[in-house]
């Protein structure tokens, strides 16, 4: 059945979350080890576009996820 030998756990996707300017949250995701080296990568705020320099594990540089964080108060002032 299930004779997938596994070594080493599936590398998980980490979270880390970060605030914008602009007032909104997002949050990067990667699957590294954040005690490896880490490098600056530059993102963008999912909602307004501005970019941002954080530091993620090295080699995830390429493979980031950027989401806005759930929790995020609509302040969408008036349905006119
Ligand atoms: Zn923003």
């Amino acid at each position: 059945m299930s004779d997938t030998f596994q070594t080493r756990p599936p590398a998980e996707r980490r979270r880390e979350q970060h605030k914008c300017t602009c007032g909104a949250r997002f949050e990067v995701g990667h699957f590294g080890d954040p005690l490896l080296t880490t490098v600056r990568a530059d993102i963008k705020c999912p909602a307004c576009g501005k970019q941002h320099t954080i530091s993620v594990p090295k080699g995830t540089e390429q493979n980031l996820t950027v989401e806005l964080a759930p929790g995020l108060e609509p302040e969408t002032g008036g349905s006119g």
